[in-house]
């Protein structure tokens, strides 16, 4: 037997009991006449005792164990002496009678502890080693929490969890697939799904009313911080429902992982409309955890001053009480911040209701007074800050979202341990392409117009058909899209139509979704669903900025497996059995 208890499992009440324990050693200590190891499994840490006098050839092999050596234990349960009130097992030791040295392990590249002095790659080139660590196991324990739960939330709402394929033919999200040759079709080739959308659509018409899955999806992206080109989504579709419908079976899913695994009610989920959050926010995925939304500041235009005056757009955020932080050097460094490629900025000016007075960088061009009416009429007064910016519309939006995320960040604006969740509708359908002169998919080309909007799918004008509202919605949760989804397309003709807008000739249309649409003319009830990143879902209950924590087996940014080595070259002869 390997073991009657795991070193997680001793306590008082087992003090005088017989027991075998087997684990990783985390460490040992000599004091003389006495060893400790301290054996380690996923379940704890539990003190071995050794003594010279009582068995030195015993206490000889305890020190011969290295870092990360697997033993075997059998011993009794004794008090201890000093007593580890940090450790759960930490009253108890074993008074080990046999040891056995089950494998040896030759030093491990990094420290096994919980702050670990192993480098990113280093990590994932010896996954099997980070994975013992406390913080990774611990979110993989919680990973699989989470997809139990959603398990057993939606079997229990009558959803169905049933696998679609993964050799498939490409399905637009947006992303580019990644491909596999056949070899049985030379010269022909299946796609990895970005996502089950068409088959979880052909199960709403197979009359599957509710269905789910936690099933891996392939992006191939260019890939940043918190992307991978592999992720788990918990993919859901409805039939017979109106958007409330799925927001409300949804908002209570969530509700459920929050209460069942951390112990918290959600508040409210209010509901913004994508135009709201981004003249507010600058971000179809607002963080309302801290407050600073735009304002406009008309009161400073035609006042002469030729950069307002004549800016085809300007918004402004008001940082509260923070006055005194905003020090030259601050206002410089924000400033050098905003105009970095990346935000694009051309510039910042600022206002500061010092208690000396109006400080700003547009003094020269208004009255103190004129300043100060500005600011009342957006709620600034003493101590309170405007920064501002000009320039077009989206992109003055956009700089200005990032400015308020980046002046939260530096300010410690953002209460941790805080859920501020909110479901963003009413996305646009279409979104113009400058370059390739074209619309594509907001969402995807599956997603049906808002039925007020659908009359200007006919248009052929450009601003009408970009004001098309999509029944489309987003959650949101601090500033992260958690999941996003649609009431979709069910009619073969609205289909076309909506291929035809995206650019798709009515052969490419039939090629690629003649199923789809086939599938539309025998009997396809309405319906519509969403798909959260379970990865994310994850990393945002944590409050962890990563999702690649809570992936086992994750990629760098290069979409490297760094342990297996992936991608890797292949035989040519395997290549020719593929006809490439
Ligand atoms: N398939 C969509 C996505 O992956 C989600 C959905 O519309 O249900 O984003």
């Amino acid at each position: 037997m390997y073991r009657t208890h795991d070193c997680g499992a001793l306590r008082m009440e087992h003090v005088g009991q017989e027991v075998t324990l087997a684990g990783w050693v985390q460490a040992t200590r000599n004091l003389g006449g006495l060893s400790f190891i301290d054996l380690r499994d996923r379940y704890g840490i539990t003190q071995l005792s050794f003594n010279m006098e009582v068995n030195p050839e015993l206490c000889q092999e305890a020190r011969r164990c290295g870092r990360e050596y697997v033993v075997r234990a059998q011993g009794i349960v004794r008090e201890r002496t000093s007593k580890n009130p940090n450790r759960p097992t930490g009253d108890i030791e074993i008074e080990v009678k046999s040891l056995d040295i089950l494998n040896a392990s030759v030093v491990p590249p990094f420290t096994i502890e919980d702050d670990t002095d192993g480098g990113d790659e280093l990590r994932m080139k010896y996954r099997y080693l980070d994975i013992r660590r406390t913080p990774v196991r611990e979110k993989l324990i919680f990973r699989h929490k989470i997809a139990l739960e959603t398990r057993k939330f939606l079997s229990e709402q009558g959803f169905l969890e049933i696998e679609t394929p993964y050799l498939i033919k490409s399905t637009p999200e947006g992303a580019r697939d990644f491909i596999v040759p056949s070899r049985m079709n030379p010269g022909q080739w299946y796609a990895l799904p970005q996502s089950p959308q068409t088959f979880k659509q052909i199960l709403m018409v197979g009359g599957m009313d509710r269905y789910f899955q936690i099933v891996r999806c392939f992006r191939d992206e260019d890939l940043r911080a918190d992307r991978q080109p592999e992720f788990t989504q918990i993919d859901c579709e409805m039939a017979f429902v109106e958007r409330e419908d799925v927001l409300q079976t949804f908002e209570s899913l969530m509700r459920y992982l929050f209460r069942q695994t951390l112990g918290i009610e959600l508040p409210e989920f209010p509901r913004m409309s994508y135009d709201e959050a981004m003249a507010s926010y600058g971000s179809d995925k607002p963080d309302l955890r801290f407050d600073m939304k735009f304002v406009a500041l008309d009161g400073l235009r035609g006042g002469g001053f030729q950069v307002i005056d004549n800016a085809p757009f300007m918004r402004g955020i008001v940082v509260k009480g923070l006055e005194e932080k905003f020090t030259n050097k601050e206002i410089n460094d924000l400033t050098d911040w905003v105009k970095r490629p990346q935000i694009g900025a051309k510039g910042m000016m600022y206002v500061r209701y010092s208690p000396d007075g109006v400080k700003s960088s547009i003094l020269k061009f208004y009255s103190e007074e004129k300043l100060v009416e500005a600011g009342k009429a957006v709620g600034a007064g003493p101590g309170d800050v405007i920064l501002i910016l000009t320039g077009e519309k989206d992109a003055v939006l956009k700089q200005l979202g990032d400015l308020r995320l980046e002046v939260a960040r530096r300010f410690e604006l953002i209460p941790t341990s805080v859920f501020k969740p909110l479901w963003v509708l009413d996305f646009p359908l279409l979104e113009w392409d400058e370059e390739s002169g074209r619309f594509f998919a907001m969402h995807h080309p599956f997603t049906s117009p808002l039925p007020q909007d659908m009359h200007k799918m006919e248009s052929s004008d450009r601003e009408t058909l970009s004001s098309i509202r999509a029944a489309a919605y987003d959650m949101v949760i601090n500033g992260a899209e958690l999941g996003g989804g649609s009431i979709r397309i069910h009619d073969r003709t609205l289909q076309e139509k909506n291929f035809e807008l995206l650019g798709f000739s009515k052969e490419e249309a039939e090629h690629q979704f003649g199923f789809l649409m086939g599938a539309f003319e025998q009997g396809a009830p309405p319906h519509g669903g969403i798909a959260f990143g379970l990865d994310r879902v994850c990393a945002i209950m944590q409050g962890s900025t990563s999702i690649r924590d809570y992936i086992a087996f994750p990629k760098n940014n290069q979409g490297r497996d760094m342990m297996i080595d992936a991608p890797s070259e292949i035989d040519p002869k395997q290549l020719k059995e593929l006809g490439i």
